[in-house]
């Protein structure tokens, strides 16, 4: 393939300019898939596709590739030679064994480019300095992606990833990064640690904060608690990123903080509905990825579990293109409680709204009359709210009444924190079981 080269200016460009464009690209990534990728040569073959005959305006008629498909038959994928890959990262596959996903040199610097545009798109500029707090190496793709995207900007990069809470301040206090990028409530975490040793955050040289992995806005697009939270404690704007490692595709905020911009030359994005058909603008749906221009392992109609919305109104920014809106929660985490539908980040948002409450964490149980019950563990604490007014008050928030079972903190905590997850995993499923 030719050398990557991106296309920044559709993100302000007319409708039509923007359509005809993503129509070329998309073509151009048909063919390549029917031609280089064993997995979409079959597929197309056998669902009698003929991808030259497939435009733009019939991509909802493509099957649809899932986390399993794309679990399952892993090496089918790959549309390269193996001397063509250059990193290898993994990510937690659907059959027990963890899925690979191969990059090119050329989608190395397609990913460069991605995460450039979404950095300069939140008003990072080469003058800033950004200390990255989330780790480079254990097989992840996020923390290199976030340096290629610094290092493209020409902006400075501090990779302390995830050094001691004692590294980062004393990072902040010698180098005075301008830009933090990591998870939001590690980041609130490090905020009070500076407090806690006489640094105050707010004073410091932060001026930027790039959350990734939790939302900080909700379904209303406002902060949540974490978000607002994180903007009083270091008196900086808070910016939410959004990636998919398989599309290997990232949507950042802008300066106007409203939703993460779509990149039209990268990837097209769809949301769909539980019958698998596109949404309009605004409503609420699954996330649909067809990222275009790679050559390693090129993916169609990728569903990546995620559920959100699009918007579609002019940004304050001057960009035209749609913008995707908070991560609502995850599609298989979605619970029906009584007729209503809800996704335990919701009960996380209000939750974390009351004040003095212990670790917690949520259990699903499904029944057999397809209504599920919610379940919050709460460790004990002295003077936390009662069962009742958490019930009364979730009640209110959610339209749904949760069971409350009090527990000891430590077993709690012992359900929160897994050695082998990344964050705390704090949603317990007991449906798949059942
Ligand atoms: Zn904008």
């Amino acid at each position: 393939m030719k050398e990557f080269k991106g296309e920044p200016l559709l993100e302000c460009a007319s409708e039509d300019v923007v359509r005809a464009a993503q129509a070329k690209r998309f073509q151009t990534h048909l063919v390549r898939c029917a031609r280089h990728s064993p997995y979409y040569r079959r597929l197309f073959k056998e669902a009698g596709i003929r991808p030259a005959a497939v435009d733009l305006e019939r991509l909802s008629s493509l099957p649809i590739t899932d986390k399993t498909d794309f679990s399952r038959h892993n090496e089918d994928f790959l549309a390269v030679s193996r001397d063509k890959i250059v990193d290898i990262v993994l990510s937690s596959g659907t059959t027990g064994r963890p899925t690979r996903i191969m990059y090119t040199e050329r989608d190395l610097r397609r990913l460069a480019y991605n995460e450039q545009i979404s950095f300069s798109g939140c008003g990072i500029t080469a003058a800033d300095t950004a200390l990255l707090t989330c780790t480079m190496d254990r097989c992840f793709i996020a923390g290199l992606a976030y340096f290629l995207g610094i290092r493209e900007l020409g902006a400075a990069a501090i990779r302390n990833g995830h050094g001691t809470l004692a590294s980062h301040l004393e990072i902040i206090r010698m180098i005075k990064p301008t830009v933090l990028v990591g998870v939001p409530s590690f980041l609130r975490k490090l905020a009070v640690f500076l407090k806690e040793h006489g640094e105050d955050p707010a004073g410091s040289s932060v001026r930027k904060l790039v959350c990734i992995g939790e939302p900080v806005r909700g379904a209303d697009r406002e902060l949540l608690k974490l978000g607002n939270d994180l903007q009083a404690l270091w008196q900086a704007d808070v910016y939410s990123t959004y990636a998919s490692s398989e599309c290997i595709s990232t949507f950042c905020e802008c300066t106007a903080q409203c939703g993460g911009h779509l990149h039209p030359d990268l990837a097209i994005v769809e949301i769909l509905d539980e019958a698998g058909h596109p949404v309009a603008a605004g409503q609420t749906g699954e996330v649909v990825l067809t990222p275009l221009d790679i050559e390693g392992m090129p993916l169609i109609r990728f569903r990546t579990g995620d559920v959100s919305f699009l918007m579609t109104e002019p940004c304050a920014c001057g960009r035209t293109s749609p913008r995707l809106g908070p991560i609502l929660g995850r599609k298989q985490q979605m619970m029906k409680v009584r007729g209503t539908t809800l996704y335990p980040q919701a009960v996380f948002a209000a939750l974390d709204e009351i004040p003095d409450l212990g670790d917690y964490y949520l259990e699903i149980i499904g029944k057999e009359n397809l209504s599920d019950d919610l379940v919050i563990h709460l460790g004990a604490r002295a003077g936390q709210p009662s069962p009742e007014w958490l019930k009364e008050r979730l009640q209110a928030c959610l339209r749904v009444t949760p069971v409350i079972v009090i527990d000891p903190e430590d077993k709690v905590r012992h359900h929160l924190y897994s050695p082998e997850s990344r964050k705390p995993v704090r949603v317990w499923d007991r449906r798949k079981s059942q």
